[in-house]
């Protein structure tokens, strides 16, 4: 069977620098923030162009630290999507404050730019885009519109390490941006991690507070913070990976390409590339109204797939206090419905890539239904 992604065969790859950075840490028991750490905040904050990076225990963690500091709270409104991983919309509601929901554009996932204006209220704070799947929303419409507003703009990059948007950095555009280290993201930790990175200083000091329970030295609290601090085992293994990660994306990007070729025509929808984007393709989603039987297809083959996402944030019955029905998001909803994703991880082989794309075609070959 053919996984969705190969977390072992990457550990396979980098074995001996992992397991040695790992003794490292127990043998100087600095297990919680600490040089391994830090030594991992330089480093990826150079890695995004940024002059600051702090390390957090989770991506989410990261998120709610991060609206925190831009000073959301109740009685505001953050404007985000629908279409995401649940953490976008729950770091939100954490702080008290109301996600407002705009639409996709179809053809890219990401936010709809041309929708963003509407839901702009006197209550609106911050704009929060997310680069799913690896691509980066399309930025400079919503900083026009932010600035217009005077609303903050935060990156939720969680999924997008690496990639870049008119030559700028995911991450380095934002006041504050959020990153997951969760382990099957394209830089992932081996366990819970995330980080914040920005370039302006002023949230230095209540970014390193929040996250270590509002301490501004030893037993000096000065706020209620949380306990949202990096483990040094963390910090550890991702300075062993963030050195591979330019290689593992330029895979991902080759695996992506090839897909590209191979389904150009084939009778499944691809996500539209923009010249001006450079994806990190954390996922690869396709998109058919026989999703389920192309799945059921390609698992008889050997061939694992996701859905990413099938019921949309405003679709969840934990999120059903929001007020949203089915309908209020047409393209989101018409999207969770066609939606899949086949194998993306860069130790793929070329062999298992040509089983995938042949499968498909196979498939598509036999089957009467077009893509819309
Ligand atoms: C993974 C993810 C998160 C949450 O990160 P965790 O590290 O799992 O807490 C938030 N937003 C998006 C878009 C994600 O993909």
């Amino acid at each position: 069977m053919i996984p969705i992604v190969d977390l072992k065969a990457q550990y396979r790859s980098i074995k001996q620098e992992v397991d040695d950075a790992i003794s490292e840490v127990l043998e100087s028991s600095q297990f919680i923030l600490g040089p391994k750490v830090e030594a991992f905040e330089a480093d990826f904050a150079g890695y995004c162009d940024t002059r600051y990076a702090f390390g957090i225990n989770s991506g989410t963690s990261a998120l709610h630290l991060a609206l925190l500091a831009a000073g959301v709270g109740p009685g505001d409104e953050v404007i985000t999507v629908s279409y995401t991983f649940v953490a976008t919309v729950a770091a939100i509601l954490y702080t008290g404050a109301t996600p407002i929901f705009v639409d996709i554009d179809p053809n890219t996932c990401n936010i709809d730019v041309a929708k963003i204006e509407a839901a702009i209220t006197p209550k609106t704070k911050v704009i929060m885009p997310v680069h799913l799947y690896g691509t980066c929303a399309d930025m400079d419409p919503i900083f026009e519109i932010a600035q217009r507003h005077g609303v903050m703009v935060i990156e939720d990059a969680a999924q997008a390490h690496g990639a870049e948007y008119k030559g700028r950095r995911a991450g380095s555009m934002g006041e504050l941006s959020c990153f997951s280290f969760y382990p099957g993201k394209n830089l992932g930790a081996y366990g819970e991690a995330g980080a914040i990175v920005t370039n302006n200083e002023k949230y230095v000091d209540i970014i390193r507070q929040l996250r270590d329970q509002g301490q501004s030295a030893k037993y000096l609290h000065e706020r209620v913070g949380y306990n949202y601090r990096m483990e040094g085992i963390q910090g550890a293994v991702l300075g062993v990976k963030l050195k591979h990660l330019d290689d593992w994306t330029e895979a991902r990007r080759q695996h992506a390409k090839f897909y590209q070729t191979q389904l150009a025509d084939s009778g499944v929808r691809l996500l539209a590339e923009r010249t001006d984007h450079k994806p990190v393709y954390h996922v690869f989603p396709l998109f058919t109204p026989e999703r389920d039987q192309l799945r059921e297809h390609l698992h008889a083959n050997g061939i694992s797939t996701g859905i990413h996402y099938p019921i949309p944030v405003h679709l969840q019955t934990g999120f059903a206090e929001l007020g949203y029905r089915e309908g209020d998001l047409p393209e989101t909803e018409r999207v969770c419905r066609d939606v899949m994703s086949i194998p993306m991880y860069p130790e793929l082989t070329e062999e298992q890539l040509t089983h995938i794309t042949s499968s498909v075609q196979q498939f598509c070959a036999q089957s009467t239904a077009a893509y819309r």
